[in-house]
């Protein structure tokens, strides 16, 4: 399952021209929306860099490949974090199901037009019926994960990295903390 997705994100990142600068954030997607699914605790060990979890034997981040030495952990992912990756999650399903619905939509119209003005065997209703099914599908598929899922990948993860480039400059900046940065946000993603 979760092979499979992932390959499907990398297809993803090929096909809708948009490399993410933090590769790293692609990597803990996955792990990130498990999170706020709450399927794992919110509690642990995580990379000081990227929050990603860390196995007790590792010395070197699984994600962005950091020294635990130098990045250090840390118990919990920040807030503003889980939001970015829950931005990337919402803007993709939200292309995929409003261009799953867009492929509908002109197959039900198409079915109208085909049963009013078709001629001969196509204004037939079971012809027209047969498309609507056959072709809603098909154009449920094309606008849905295909055409939608590129352009829901690429706004969403543009808008994760831009989250995640703030968070870096706030946790960057002498005197600035992710932790101020949360509390302008209160809406918590989680
Ligand atoms: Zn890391």
């Amino acid at each position: 399952m979760g092979g499979t997705a992932r390959n499907k994100d990398r297809e993803l990142r090929g096909i809708a021209g948009y490399e993410s600068p933090y590769p790293y954030l692609d990597r803990l997607q996955l792990k990130m929306e498990e999170r706020l699914a709450h399927r794992v605790p919110a509690a642990g060990r995580f990379c000081g860099f990227c929050y990603g979890r860390l196995r007790e034997s590792d010395s070197e981040c699984g994600f962005c490949a950091a020294s635990i030495a130098e990045a250090g952990t840390v118990a919990e992912i920040p807030q503003d974090v889980l939001r970015a990756y829950k931005v990337r999650q919402k803007t993709e399903s939200r292309w995929v199901y409003g261009g799953a619905f867009a492929g509908l939509i002109i197959a039900s119209l198409a079915f109208v037009t085909m049963v009013t003005w078709g001629p001969g065997p196509l204004g037939h209703p079971a012809a027209a019926f047969a498309m609507l099914i056959g072709g809603g599908y098909l154009l449920a598929q094309l606008f849905g994960p295909l055409i939608g899922g590129q352009a829901g990948y690429r706004r969403g993860a543009r808008a994760r990295d831009a989250i995640w480039a703030r968070h870096l400059a706030a946790r960057e900046t002498p005197g600035g903390n992710p932790v101020a940065e949360q509390d302008r946000h209160p809406r918590s993603p989680s």
